[in-house]
């Protein structure tokens, strides 16, 4: 069920838990800034979750309240992580999903990084 991004950030959501420690992930990065696993569900070869360590909703609650600190890591770790899962040869995408028409199931921002096979159009 996709989310309200505007709604107040819910500390016991799926991945709040996992930067908790409370739920396992398959980590594949993680530095001060930001935490990267494998997506339980993947929809590509390649399919990992970028978070933020910081309590925001969504890209837009992100954009606003985060410092650029904050930002600026978790950019470099989308990027560190394409990197360091030998994606940028080939090519990958990054998609973020927000609120209820993007699909937004998790009220914890995520970038999901997909590679690993030619991806096809966008909203195929
Ligand atoms: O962007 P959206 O919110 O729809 O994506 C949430 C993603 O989180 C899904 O791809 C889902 O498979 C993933 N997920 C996960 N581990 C969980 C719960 C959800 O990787 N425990």
């Amino acid at each position: 069920m996709p989310i309200d991004p505007t709604q107040p950030y819910d500390d016991n959501n799926i991945f709040a838990r996992i930067l908790r420690g409370e739920l396992p992930s398959k980590t594949v990065y993680e530095d001060d800034s930001a935490l990267a696993f494998h997506d339980i569900n993947p929809l590509a070869p390649v399919h990992i979750l970028v978070i933020p360590k910081g309590s925001y909703v969504s890209w837009d609650d992100f954009s606003q309240k985060a410092s650029d600190a904050e930002i600026a890591g978790f950019i470099r770790a989308v990027g560190k992580v394409a990197r360091e899962e030998g994606l940028v040869a080939q090519g990958y995408r990054v998609l973020a999903n927000i609120g209820m028409r993007g699909g937004q199931e998790v009220p914890h921002l995520h970038a999901h990084i997909f590679g690993g096979e030619p991806l096809g159009p966008m909203l195929a």
